[in-house]
C-alpha cells in the first residue's frame, strides 16, 4: 500500500468526496478537501439537485465500512415499494421485494452529506476548505489551481495524489480531454427528458399527506412524476418530462394556466396535494439528465476520478450515490490488496470497477423506460407479481433484477445486469407464449424460469456478451 504519510488532495466535498476523505483519514493519510460551495452545515444550499435520494444496500455497506451505519439510520425513511398512481386516481403498492427485510430508504442529501463531513472532520489528518473552486488541474505536476470566493484570489495546491470527486461536470475530467496528453475516451449522452423538483408540503399538523413508506410514481408513458418522503412530513416530487416533445413539455409549460391544466389532466390526485404547484414549477430550475462514461479514470499514479466525475448516470435506478459510495468500498479493498504504488492501485481499481459502473449506467437507462411506461403495462405487472411470489416462497433461490441490483451488494452491477436481464427475458417470453402455469405448482414455475434463464445466459456467453 502507498506510504501513509502522503498528502491526498480531494476536489469536491459532495457525497463521494466526503466519504472518501473519511475513509482515507481512517487509513492514516493526510487529506485535504476543497469544495467550491459554502459549508452546507452552515448555509442553506438545498436549492439545486435532488433534495432526497433513494439509499440502499450498496450505500449502507459503505457506511458500515466507516462505522457510521447507526448514525445514518435515523436519517432514513424506509420505502417498501412503489406506490403506483393511475390516471383514474387509483393507487396500489408494488413491493420492491418478496423478502420483507428488503426495502430502500429515502434520505436527505444535505443531512447525509453533513454527517459525512462531521465524521471526516473528527480526524486531525483531514482539512476541509469551502468556497474554493478548482479552476484547473495539472496532472503531470499533480497540482491544482483554486479560486477563493471569499478573498477573490487564486492559489495553487501541490499534493502527492489528487482525486477528483467533483461530480458530473468534473474539472479533472475536463483537464484530461482538453490537455490531449494521453488517449482519453469520453462520452456524454443526454436524455431528451429533463427534471424539475416540486413538493408536497406536510399537513398543518406536520403529518404526511399521503402514504409515507413508498416511492410514489405516476407513470404516464412518455413522462412521469415521482415523490419521495422527507423526515419533516413533506415529499420531494420530481417531474421527468421531455424538453420539447409531446403536447406538454418543459419548453411550453411557461404559464400558471398551462401548468395547472397539465396537472389537472395528467396528475389530478397529485395536484390535490400540491396547492403550491404553480409557484414551485415556475420558480424551480429545470435540469438535464445525462450519462457520462470515460476511460482511463486515472493519469499514471498522479490523479484519479471517482463518483459521478468518473461515471455520472441517470437517476432511474436510484443508484448514482450508492454506486459512488461503492466506489470507495472497492477502492479501499484495492488499497488492502495492493502492495504497490498509486499507479498500480489506480489501474487495478479501474479494472475491477469500470465494468460495474458501465453496467449500472445502462441499467439506469432501462429503468427510465420501465418506470415511466412498463410499470403500468399488464404483462410487466404479471411478471412483477410472479417474481414477488418466487421471492417470497423461495427467498434463497430467486432474486429479481431489481433485487440483484439493489439488495445484493455482494455481487457486482455487471453480474446483476446479465442475470437480471436474462431472467426478465425468460419470464416475459414465457408469459407471452403462455408457457407458465401461474395457478399451478410454483416450484415448477421456478425451475422453468431458471432453466430458461441459464439457456439465455449460455447464448449470451457464446455470443461473447459475457
Ligand atoms: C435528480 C437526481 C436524482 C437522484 N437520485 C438518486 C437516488 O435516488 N439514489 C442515488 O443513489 N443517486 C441518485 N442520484 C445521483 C446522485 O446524486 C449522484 O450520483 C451523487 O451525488 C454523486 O456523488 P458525487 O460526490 O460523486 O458528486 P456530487 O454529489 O455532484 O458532488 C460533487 C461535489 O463537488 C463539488 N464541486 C464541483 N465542481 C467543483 C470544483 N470545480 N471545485 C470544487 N468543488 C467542486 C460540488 O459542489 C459538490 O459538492 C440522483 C441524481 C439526480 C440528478
Amino acid at each position: 500500500m502507498p506510504d501513509k504519510k502522503q498528502n491526498i488532495l480531494i476536489v469536491g466535498a459532495g457525497l463521494c468526496g466526503s466519504l472518501l476523505a473519511l475513509r482515507l483519514a481512517q487509513r492514516g493519510f493526510n487529506v485535504s478537501v476543497y469544495e467550491k460551495r459554502p459549508d452546507l452545515r452552515k448555509v442553506d444550499i438545498s436549492a439545486g439537485r435532488s433534495i432526497n435520494l433513494a439509499f440502499s444496500d450498496r450505500g449502507i455497506k459503505a457506511m458500515s465500512l466507516v462505522g457510521i451505519q447507526d448514525k445514518v439510520e435515523p436519517l432514513c425513511i424506509p420505502m417498501n415499494g412503489r406506490m403506483l398512481h393511475d390516471t383514474k386516481g387509483d393507487s396500489y403498492l408494488s413491493n420492491y421485494s418478496g423478502r420483507e427485510h428488503e426495502y430502500i430508504n429515502s434520505i436527505s442529501r444535505g443531512g447525509l452529506n453533513a454527517l459525512l463531513l462531521d465524521e471526516a472532520e473528527n480526524y486531525d489528518n483531514v482539512d476541509i476548505h469551502f468556497n474554493k473552486k478548482c479552476q484547473s488541474i495539472d496532472f503531470e505536476k499533480t497540482t491544482a489551481t483554486f479560486y477563493d470566493y471569499k478573498t477573490k484570489t487564486e492559489f495553487v495546491e501541490d499534493a502527492d495524489v489528487i482525486i477528483g470527486t467533483d461530480g458530473a461536470g468534473s474539472v479533472l475530467r475536463k483537464s484530461y480531454y482538453l490537455e490531449k496528453k494521453f488517449l482519453f475516451s469520453f462520452s456524454q449522452d443526454y436524455l431528451t427528458h429533463g427534471y424539475k423538483e416540486l413538493s408536497i408540503l406536510p399537513t398543518e399538523n406536520g403529518d404526511f399527506k399521503t402514504y409515507k413508506n413508498a416511492l410514489h410514481i405516476w407513470p404516464r408513458g412518455e413522462f412521469m412524476l415521482i415523490a419521495l418522503p422527507n423526515l419533516d412530513g413533506s415529499f420531494t416530487v420530481t417531474l421527468f418530462l421531455s424538453f420539447d416533445e409531446g403536447a406538454y413539455n418543459f419548453n411550453n409549460l411557461i404559464t400558471p394556466q398551462l401548468v395547472t391544466e397539465f396537472f389537472q389532466k395528467e396528475f389530478p390526485d397529485a395536484l390535490e396535494l400540491m396547492p403550491n404547484l404553480v409557484e414551485d414549477f415556475l420558480e424551480n430550475p429545470t435540469s438535464p439528465l445525462g450519462t457520462v462514461k470515460c476511460s482511463p479514470w486515472h493519469y499514471k499514479g498522479n490523479t484519479l476520478l471517482m463518483g459521478d466525475a468518473a461515471h455520472a448516470i441517470v437517476p432511474f435506478y436510484g443508484q448514482g450515490m450508492n454506486a459512488s459510495f461503492e466506489d470507495v468500498v472497492e477502492f479501499d479493498q484495492v488499497l488492502d490488496a495492493c502492495e504497490d504504488d498509486w499507479e498500480t492501485v489506480f489501474k487495478t481499481y479501474e479494472k475491477i470497477r469500470k465494468k460495474d459502473t458501465d453496467a449500472i449506467a445502462d441499467l439506469a437507462i432501462d429503468n427510465f423506460h420501465e418506470m415511466k411506461d412498463h410499470v403500468a403495462n399488464p404483462i410487466f405487472q404479471e411478471k412483477r407479481k410472479l417474481e414477488m411470489a418466487l421471492e417470497e416462497n423461495f427467498p434463497e433461490a430467486y432474486s429479481s433484477k431489481y433485487s440483484l441490483v439493489t439488495f445484493n451488494e455482494h455481487i457486482g452491477y455487471q453480474e446483476a445486469m446479465l442475470r437480471g436481464r436474462a431472467q426478465d427475458k425468460a419470464i416475459l417470453n414465457m408469459l407471452a407464449d403462455h408457457e407458465l402455469d401461474l395457478n399451478g405448482d410454483l416450484k415448477t414455475v421456478l425451475e422453468k424460469v431458471k432453466k430458461e434463464t441459464e439457456a439465455i445466459l449460455e447464448d449470451d456467453r457464446i455470443a461473447g456478451l459475457k
